[in-house]
């Protein structure tokens, strides 16, 4: 088969729900239906979507802010469903990091065209090189230790990357400095996480445009560093 991808709709209006599905069924894909947005977290981990349809208006969490706990922790394509009146929402959408979007009312059929070009470009995209990580104005290959900045190819300690590659392989997620150490520093260390911390500056000054406000590399007061997409 073709197409076995799970493809995760989240839309409170049952009778479009209702149709998404056929069609999604009807071209092979795996679907499952979720009708808020905290259903649709919670249905984000257990079923491992490759690919969310995304409903803007829901109730209790919205569209947005669903969109942006997935960016937060993975790179799994979203697209979003918003009425014909919400055009500053679609812009948001795509700010958000939403791949496409389709404006209600929509041809079922359309939707699923949609659905197959993003996950054909997603598809390409692992296929082409699955160990390079690539974000706005940085990207950085796991096999070759290469990165590139904004401004070309930096060259980084062997520490200095692993830290870095590591952090970016968990986008959104906050670590502590022992967490760091643990994870980085492969020997057990006297405990001085300052290390981390050099090293954290050391990589601002290479890899950011402005270390002083780092577009991805950030503090979070009181607790360490997270690696912003
Ligand atoms: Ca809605």
């Amino acid at each position: 088969m073709m197409n076995e991808a799970r493809v995760l709709v989240v839309e409170d209006e049952p009778m479009v729900a209702e149709v998404v599905d056929r069609y999604l069924r009807r071209d092979g894909y795996d679907v499952a239906i979720v009708h808020d947005g905290k259903a649709a977290l919670a249905e984000f981990a257990s079923f491992q979507p490759d690919l969310v349809v995304l409903d803007l208006m829901l109730p209790n969490v919205d569209g947005k802010e669903v969109c942006r706990q997935i960016r937060a922790r993975s790179q799994t394509p979203v697209i979003m469903l918003t009425a014909r009146s919400e055009e500053i929402d679609k812009l948001v959408g795509l700010e958000l990091g939403a791949d496409d979007y389709v404006t209600k009312p929509f041809s079922p059929r359309e939707l699923v065209a949609r659905v197959r070009a993003v996950l054909r470009r997603a598809g390409n995209q692992a296929q082409a090189n699955p160990d390079t990580l690539q974000f706005d104005g940085l990207s950085m290959n796991g096999l070759t230790r290469e990165v590139e900045g904004l401004s070309g190819p930096v060259k980084l300690t062997a520490r200095e990357f692993d830290l870095l590659y590591f952090v970016a392989s968990h986008p959104g997620q906050v670590f502590s400095r022992t967490q760091l150490m643990d994870a980085v520093w492969d020997y057990a260390f006297a405990g001085d996480t300052s290390t981390v911390t050099v090293h954290m500056r050391r990589l601002r000054t290479k890899v950011e445009p402005d270390p002083s406000r780092p577009r991805h590399l950030k503090t979070v007061w009181g607790v360490g560093y997270k690696f912003e997409p």
